[in-house]
């Protein structure tokens, strides 16, 4: 350990706590992806709002390095230290979750895992819409700097539509505190917005104020075969146009995705008789009160099928039935992880595009390679699509490694093309820096630089994440 280190860490267990400083566990900091090591070798792990703010002061005037790191799920390792001499920053013991039934908001800390916010909400008989296959270990300081997306997305916004107020504390240690429960508010500049999605580069986020919803009522779950992703686009067109808000998520994945939980050896039931060239699964609201839908949506699923524009569409009629089906999506993730891609690409759409996408991404890129699987899912009723590629053999992996960052070029400048965006909902983090400073626009980006430059005038918070260093 360095001298400025050894001196900082004991400043600190002298004046906070002889607790703070950790040494950073084996694991404890892992990128998903399985591309980024990290670095660091210790986590302070304050455990309040103040002691933040101390750390933060005395970082900021040695010029102390500082990554926050929140569950470790990040998808673009913007939690992933690179250096030795930079300290992670947890605020796991941070993790208070308060629910008041006076006006159905939570109050949270920053290091509360969201499945104990859902469930807390859920408890009190509200719904948080915030639906994520990592919330059993990601943390609401970590879902807002990344301005997390998931599941609900199309009814209840993402992350920074459910926030209405936050806590967050500078480089230099001053805390902003906006802990207003207002929907209205507009005194001067949106700090709360801006901080939402900065991935631990301008504050570290210390609490939020967030909204929840009534639960909803035995939503309808359907599975629906289809041959080509306009066939879907014309179920969400067919289903939004008469159900307008209530569709609470509309997923496609392409049948590669069977084929990869198959050979990963993830155990779920295969819902159709025949083999679906691609699925739609759909999360409907039917019932608000006394009012329902149900038989209104089966109608337009049914109609749909007499279209011949799907195969099979399968209801579930239970829990366990929908579970099941939701397990299809839940597992991607998971098994694109065991076998490894060249690159997966979290983008986002014009949704009237994604077939023609589709279409001109898997011809440009097979005649690129004759040796690429895609695995091609994701949120499409947002316009997200995770377009992730994959080697068809592990001989062949040698080789398109080489070629990864063409590929990735392909991909983006075709989503560019498309006027789309290459980061929908998993942030910049340290793995797009370069792509972010190549497809955004310069005048944004310049005033990103503006902003970071104002407010971490030394690069202490987070330096490589979504700006390049020295940029
Ligand atoms: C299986 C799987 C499925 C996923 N599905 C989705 C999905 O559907 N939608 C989606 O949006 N994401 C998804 N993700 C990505 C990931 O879960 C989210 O980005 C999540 O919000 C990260 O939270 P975390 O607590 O793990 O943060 P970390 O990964 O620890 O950190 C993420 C970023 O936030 C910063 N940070 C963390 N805490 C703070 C804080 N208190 N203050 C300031 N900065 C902080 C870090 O420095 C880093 O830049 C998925 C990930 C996995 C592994």
């Amino acid at each position: 350990m360095s001298d400025q280190l050894a001196d900082f860490f004991s400043l600190l267990e002298n004046r906070i706590d002889s607790g703070i400083v950790e040494l950073m566990e084996r694991g404890s900091a892992t990128d998903p992806r399985d591309r980024l090591v990290n670095k660091s070798k210790f986590c302070l792990k304050p455990k309040t709002t103040r002691e933040v703010s101390s750390i933060l002061y005395e970082a900021n005037q040695r010029g102390i390095q500082l990554v926050p790191i929140g569950g470790s799920t990040g998808l673009v390792g913007g939690h992933i230290a690179e250096r030795d001499n930079q300290v992670s920053l947890s605020l796991e013991r941070m993790n208070g979750i308060q629910f008041s039934s006076e006006d159905n908001l939570i109050t949270v800390q920053a290091g509360a895992i969201l499945a104990d916010i859902k469930s807390i909400a859920s408890d009190a008989g509200r719904f948080f819409p915030l639906s994520i296959a990592s919330e059993g270990s990601s943390q609401i300081g970590g879902n807002l700097a990344t301005n997390a997306g998931g599941l609900n997305v199309l009814r209840y916004g993402n992350i920074r539509d459910l926030c209405l107020g936050i806590e967050a504390v500078l480089p230099n240690g001053e805390v902003i505190s906006s802990m207003k429960a207002l929907k209205k508010n507009n005194m001067g500049y949106d700090i709360k917005s801006l901080l939402i999605g900065s991935e631990g580069t301008l504050a570290v986020i210390t609490a939020a104020i967030l909204k929840t919803y009534p639960l909803p009522i035995n939503p309808l779950t359907a599975i629906i075969s289809v041959n080509q992703p306009c066939d879907a686009l014309s179920l969400y067109n067919q289903l939004s146009e008469k159900f307008p808000d209530r569709i609470m998520a509309f997923e496609i994945m392409k049948y590669t995705g069977i084929n990869f939980l198959k050979k990963t050896g993830f155990k779920v039931r295969y819902p159709f008789l025949k083999e679906a060239p691609w699925m739609v699964l759909v999360d409907v609201d039917v019932n608000i009160g006394s009012t329902s839908l149900r038989e209104e949506v089966l109608q337009t699923l049914h109609d749909f099928l007499d279209q011949n524009s799907a195969n099979e569409i399968i209801l579930s009629n239970s829990l366990e039935k929908k579970k099941e089906i939701w397990k299809i999506r839940e597992l991607l993730p998971l098994a694109n992880r065991k076998i490894g891609s060249l690159c997966s690409n979290d983008i986002s759409l014009p949704i009237t595009k994604i077939p023609d996408f589709i279409k001109d991404a898997d011809k440009i890129l097979f005649s690129f390679s004759d040796k690429i699987i895609v695995n091609c899912f994701g949120h499409m009723g947002d316009g997200n699509l995770h377009y992730n590629v994959f080697p068809t053999t592990e001989e062949s992996r040698k080789n398109l490694e080489k070629s990864r960052y063409e590929i990735i070029r392909i991909i983006n400048d075709l989503v560019t093309k498309f006027s789309g965006s290459i980061s929908a909902e998993h942030g910049i983090g340290r793995t797009k820096s370069e792509e972010l400073k190549l497809y955004e626009d310069k005048g944004k980006f310049h005033t990103m630089l503006t902003i970071k430059a104002a407010m971490d005038p030394k690069g202490i918070l987070n330096p490589g994440v979504v700006f390049r260093e020295n940029e």
